[in-house]
């Protein structure tokens, strides 16, 4: 039989509920989804009432909690869970580590720690196999004490894991206030609403607490696809009803003894020679230089076998070099991939992949539509330098310097378009036409001279190969050398007659010099047309 008590039969059964046993525990398994392994348990209060039957804590806890009575009944739990902790060190039965929930009442009680420890030295139970649940909203209207608790806890040797996580509004920052050392992320705050959201909160949740190297318990998972999910994106710890409900003592000692046990491991290798963690300390020189880097920063990961990316952090530059009024939030939610088309989508992977072989920074250009609630949509292009800095199985970790070079290619592809203009203008016209790169010393001809002359599409070491093959003659050659010497040190135009080939025709040669914003010569576009007497007609160039 079971029926829900009111508020006046609760607490005037509490008492003889404690003194009879009829509050008791049930424990419910977190496993390792990878490995099928128990890591844990925690433990639950029950309250079997003579009269009314099972009671669950949704019904009773809020009313103890409201008359003052949890931080009792929940001492009375740890104790139970020490008396069971104590059995199966003394009967050979495998121990695992059995977490017990404190809650935000129970923080407010003076000298609460000290009384937990009390017990947990009357059992004798070693440090290791008892954990602490503090729920995030403990730390609601100020954090101070929680963090006080915390410290205390982690001073005697407790492992405390922060429960509920994902169901508060401050989630990611509480992070960096509160140190715990398991997160324990419930699937139900999140598996509602749009999932595609949920799933990416999911997500950034369980790598960003890869970058704080503190494991994750993904809790209240039903089904496959979901354990499957979380495995997926790098958490295989689970508690839930797809393992197991919560179950007496007499069924979790059966289980104890048929499964195998494993400790909780940190998730995630980070390269030594950057202490990554460091990033979330904000008192650290390294988020210092993160944040108040001069150029953009972001910190993402990238799953190599599914190929997804989720942006992590990213510094205030970084929105700047984006652009559009972005704020940091539009950007976190926002599908990398999704701004780039196949093409720029497969360079940028290609360095990815690139950086995770040579394990050094590697760079990349690409284009990608960025858009935003204030301005819009806009393409812009960035320069990505990357770097791997940690990985865990098949999800890399990276950090990468962002650069807006938009301007600068919108002027070369203007300067491209005008030239693939004028050269087919120059096909039409009888007009050579080639263009000499300052920094390569690369030549690339128009159709007409690789027609006319035989010239491949680039030429190296120009004007060498020129004077080689006579089409300038010897006795130009030191003047036309002189010539590249000259646009390499910013003279802006150059002209003469020269006469050309084997068959020294008189060709009106010109130079023209492309500068960038510093002055500096970049390219020089030539063109070469034949002089020709009013009187002449254009001869031939066929043969
Ligand atoms: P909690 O700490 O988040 O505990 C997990 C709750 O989720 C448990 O409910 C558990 O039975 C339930 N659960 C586990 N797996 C699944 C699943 O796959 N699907 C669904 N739908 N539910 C699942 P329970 O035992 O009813 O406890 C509810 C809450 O009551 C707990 O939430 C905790 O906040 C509180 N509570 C339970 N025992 C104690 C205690 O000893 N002390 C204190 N202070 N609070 C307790
Ligand atoms: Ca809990
Ligand atoms: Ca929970």
């Amino acid at each position: 039989m079971q029926k829900r008590m009111n508020e006046q039969e609760l607490l005037l059964s509490f008492k003889q509920a404690m003194t009879e046993s009829h509050i008791f525990v049930c424990y419910q398994p977190k496993m390792n989804y990878a490995t099928g392994r128990m890591i844990g348990a925690e433990a639950l209060m029950r309250w079997k009432h003579p009269e009314f039957g099972l009671q669950y804590p949704s019904d009773f806890i809020p009313v103890l909690e409201k008359n003052g009575l949890l931080p009792e009944a929940d001492l009375a739990v740890l104790e139970m869970v020490c008396r069971f902790q104590r059995k199966c060190l003394d009967e050979n039965i495998p121990v695992v580590p059995i977490s017990f929930n404190m809650s935000r009442y129970d923080i407010l009680q003076h000298n609460y720690v000290g009384r937990i420890e009390q017990i947990r030295q009357k059992y004798q139970i070693p440090v290791r196999f008892l954990h602490v649940e503090i729920t995030e909203s403990s730390a609601i209207g100020g954090a101070e004490l929680v963090i006080d608790v915390l410290k205390q806890l982690h001073c005697l040797g407790y492992t405390v894991e922060m429960d509920d996580f994902g169901s508060g509004y401050s989630s990611l920052n509480i992070l960096k206030d509160l140190e715990v050392d398991v997160i324990k992320l419930d699937m139900r705050f999140l598996s509602k609403g749009k999932t595609g959201r949920g799933g990416a909160i999911l997500s950034s949740v369980v790598q960003m607490s890869k970058w704080l190297d503190t494991p994750v318990i993904a809790e209240g998972v039903e089904t496959i696809e979901q354990a499957d999910y979380m495995k997926s994106i790098g958490c295989s710890y689970i508690q839930g009803y797809l393992f197991s409900k919560p179950i007496t003592e007499e069924e979790f000692i059966q289980k104890l003894k048929q499964v195998d046990h494993e400790p909780v491991q940190p998730a995630i290798n980070l390269i030594e020679t950057m202490d990554a963690g460091k990033f979330w300390n904000p008192s650290s020189l390294e988020t210092l230089i993160f944040n108040h880097y001069v150029g953009g920063a972001a910190i993402f990961s990238y799953q190599k076998d599914t190929g997804n990316v989720q942006v992590l952090r990213v510094n205030e530059k970084y929105m700047k070099e984006l652009g559009m009024n972005m704020c940091e939030k539009d950007i976190l939610n926002s599908h990398p991939w999704e701004q780039m088309d196949e093409q720029n989508h497969k360079i940028y992977e290609n360095t990815l992949l690139r950086a995770i072989q040579s394990n050094d920074e590697e760079s990349c250009d690409t284009w990608r539509v960025v858009c935003s609630k204030i301005c819009g949509e806009d393409r812009i292009c960035i320069r990505n330098s990357l770097r791997m800095i940690g990985r865990a199985g098949e999800q890399y970790i990276f950090y990468t310097l962002v650069q807006n070079i938009t301007a600068e290619k919108k002027r070369f592809e203007a300067i491209s378009d005008s030239e693939r203009k004028f050269r087919f203008a120059a096909e039409q016209a009888n007009i050579y036409a080639w263009e000499y790169t300052v920094a390569t010393k690369q030549m690339r001809p128009c159709y007409r001279c690789m027609r006319d002359l035989g010239l491949p599409p680039l030429l190296e070491n120009y004007p060498e190969p020129a004077i080689e093959l006579g089409i300038i003659p010897p006795d130009y050659a030191e003047m036309y050398r002189d010539w590249h010497r000259q646009i390499a040190e910013g003279v802006e135009t150059l002209e003469a007659i020269i006469p050309l080939t084997v068959g020294r025709v008189p060709f009106h040669v010109r130079y023209t010099t492309e500068f960038d914003e510093n002055h500096k010569p970049l390219k020089a576009y030539a063109s070469a047309t034949m002089v020709v007497d009013d009187d002449n007609q254009i001869p031939e160039t066929e043969n």
